[in-house]
């Protein structure tokens, strides 16, 4: 059987974007995000982080101190009653990358590659799952991905007629509770 997922965005969704974020002593939660994986977990969605990661690709820390700052992040929400199920990253960037991370990557959002890759390995049902972003490119993914509820954390002007704009991440938490009083929804009309 197929499972509903949350999937988050990092940078402006989780943590506010200072811009390459990599040390925990810069890693300020989001107002609500704790609240929001919580209800997820108890909704039944699996919740996973899709990040772009181009920081590692342009030399400025690596993919294990990425893997050190994730598992804290994990431990952090594990002490706030929630759980991070999966981590999708990718290091790539097609200018600005450093040797073998110099190149384009279906993985790397506006991409679908991540969402399509954590929806094979989760056995995750994608019209039914919900994806939360910050940047046009998170809702590029999520549209290619055919991810059925795409969650616009942003006051960015965009034509997308498919998302929804949600300006905190509480009122996420009440589309997840709405979607399950409700059974398996469709867009949210909030
Ligand atoms: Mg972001």
């Amino acid at each position: 059987m197929l499972r509903r997922a949350l999937f988050l965005d990092r940078d402006g969704v989780i943590n506010i974007d200072h811009g390459y974020v990599h040390r925990k002593e810069n890693f300020e939660f989001i107002d609500g995000i704790f609240e929001l994986v919580a209800e997820a977990n108890r909704a039944g969605y699996v919740v996973i982080v899709v990040t772009n990661q181009a920081g590692i690709g342009r030399g400025y820390y690596t993919e294990d101190d990425f893997t050190a700052l994730m598992n804290w992040v994990g431990g952090e929400f594990i002490a706030r009653g929630g759980r991070i199920d999966g981590v999708y990253y990718c290091p790539d960037h097609p200018e600005h990358g450093v040797g073998k991370y110099r190149r384009e990557s279906n993985f790397r959002k506006p991409g679908p590659g991540m969402l399509i890759q954590a929806a094979h390995d989760w056995k995750i049902d994608l019209p039914q799952s919900v994806l939360i972003g910050d940047k046009l490119s998170d809702m590029e993914a999520g549209r290619s991905a055919e991810v059925g509820t795409l969650l616009f954390l942003s006051g960015e002007a965009c034509d997308l007629v498919e998302l929804s704009r949600i300006t905190n991440l509480a009122e996420a938490a009440n589309f997840l509770i709405t979607e399950c009083n409700d059974g398996m929804g469709g867009k949210s009309s909030f």
